[in-house]
């Protein structure tokens, strides 16, 4: 079936305009830019709105290095780049299927979780039917305000400088390595698994070792134990165990749209309470049922004597050190101290990500940026506050965990986000850009944003 689409406005048809000064440029296009642009592409109003975005990848692309086989998503279907804020939309998961010919085999499959890869391929087909004008292949290297407009400087394809009164950052998390780990060709972050393993020859000696205990940890190791079917691997935390995260359903009301108003309407010793009673919703913990699978692999092979998956917790990986063609470490037994060398074809570094970090987005107007001892100060409509004049607004799509709680960074409030971002925009945007209104009467206003947004 295909669905009638939304024509563009005229100004987007007319096509790109030297020295044009947009409504917006936004930084990043993951998924959190994506919804953006589907609900703006939805609205009357924000169909008007000259909106530029531009992304470093070549083509539109979801942690590519980790779109493993047999992984799922963490979130449900339902909370796709739309459907909680316009339950309507053409760019739903359902419409999706729909389009693919595949609906009801997804209803006989009966879950609310795709594998990644199909998720993958739900984000690409939005990107290339939504009407955004894109400069893919393109990395913004700094930003400043000249006149009554930001200018943007962009390297790569569409190198140059952009002009425009208000920015929308979403660049995305942060891989994080141990502090005393160099990273090389064999020691690497998990989040380039996938183009790191294609580079590498075959294993020689077949034995990888994978720190970390979080779920993306957990597969890695589960990936590497499949793929590899001599190889041993050893799974290095901190941790005892594994522990299963947290997604029953009182604790998912910590990803609700309403928890966001909740969290941001606290005081910082409320919100760092939510944060640590709710932590294994997202953070060190793994789905249970891979944690099943991985123990009852690891127990088979104590039972047929052949061993090869060594879960190794309140361990630590010591001075990881790449040298000919292999990898050598030491493994530190935290309770013991007995410290066991091994060499290995690859480290895999499951360690985690740092928060979004505005500044290094922001280039020259970094320093501008009014911060709270928790990090930069943040509006409930996602709008960064910065010191000194400026023609319009900054807002933040992630990165703002410190204020709007722990769906900042995932997909569970993309849709919602989105829509209040736009809504914000048009009525700034309305206003001329310039002279914004307190939160409080923004919010009084009957939203401008009307089919769905
Ligand atoms: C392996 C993995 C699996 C995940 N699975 C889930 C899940 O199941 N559920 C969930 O809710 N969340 C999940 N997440 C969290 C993840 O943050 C969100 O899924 C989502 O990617 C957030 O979208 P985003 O657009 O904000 O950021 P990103 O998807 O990271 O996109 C940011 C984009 O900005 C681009 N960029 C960065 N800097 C620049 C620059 N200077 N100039 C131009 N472009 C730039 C990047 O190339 C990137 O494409 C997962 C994360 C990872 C790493």
């Amino acid at each position: 079936m295909t669905v009638d689409r939304i024509p563009p406005h005229p100004a987007r048809r007319r096509g790109r305009q030297p020295d044009e000064i947009h409504d917006i440029v936004g930084i990043g296009y993951g998924p959190s830019n994506l919804a953006l642009a589907i609900a703006l592409s939805e609205s009357e109003a924000g169909r008007s709105v000259r909106a530029r975005f531009v992304e470093r990848q070549e083509t539109f692309g979801w942690h590519r290095g980790m779109l493993l086989p047999r992984t799922t998503m963490q979130v449900s279907f339902l909370k796709d780049l739309a459907t909680q804020r316009n339950a309507r939309s053409e760019y739903s998961f359902v419409n999706y299927l729909t389009e693919r010919g595949r609906l009801n085999e997804f209803i006989n499959h009966q879950t609310f979780f795709p594998t990644r890869h199909e998720f993958h391929d739900y984000l690409e087909w939005a990107a290339a039917r939504v009407d955004a004008d894109v400069s893919y292949g393109t990395s913004v290297v700094d930003v400043d305000v000249v006149d009554d407009h930001f200018v943007v400087t962009v390297e790569g394809r569409d190198a140059g400088v952009l002009r425009t009164r208000n920015l929308v950052v979403a660049n995305g998390l942060q891989a994080r390595l141990p502090n005393d780990v160099q990273p090389s060709r064999r020691v690497f972050h998990n989040h380039q698994l996938l183009s790191r393993l294609r580079e590498l020859p075959e294993p020689t000696r077949g034995r990888w070792a994978v720190i970390g205990a979080g779920q993306s940890a957990a597969e890695v190791v589960e990936y590497l134990h499949t793929t590899y079917p001599d190889a041993e691997v050893h799974a290095i935390f901190g941790k005892y165990g594994y522990s299963p995260s947290d997604d029953s359903p009182y604790a998912n009301r910590i990803f609700d749209p309403a928890a966001v108003d909740d969290f941001h309407g606290a005081g910082p010793e409320v919100r760092a309470r939510l944060m640590s009673y709710h932590r294994a919703t997202n953070y060190s913990a793994v789905d249970l049922p891979l944690i099943e699978e991985l123990y009852a692999r690891e127990y088979a092979e104590r039972v047929s004597g052949r061993r090869r998956l060594f879960v190794r917790g309140a361990s630590r990986a010591l001075d990881i050190v790449e040298r000919g063609d292999g990898v050598d470490l030491r493994v530190r037994h935290d309770t013991s101290g007995r410290v066991e060398n091994l060499r290995c074809d690859a480290v895999v570094c499951a360690t985690g990500f740092a928060q979004m970090e505005v500044g290094d987005a922001l280039g020259g107007l970094a320093d501008r940026i009014v911060r709270d001892p928790s990090g930069p100060r943040v509006g409930r409509d996602y709008r960064l506050e910065l010191c000194g004049d400026l023609p319009g607004a900054i807002y933040l799509q992630g990165g703002t965990e410190h204020s709007h709680g722990i769906s900042a960074s995932l997909l569970s409030n993309t849709a919602v986000r989105a829509g209040e971002i736009a809504r914000s925009l048009v009525a700034g945007i309305e206003q001329g850009g310039a002279g914004w209104e307190g939160d409080e009467r923004a919010a009084a206003r009957p939203p401008r944003i009307a089919a769905g947004a």
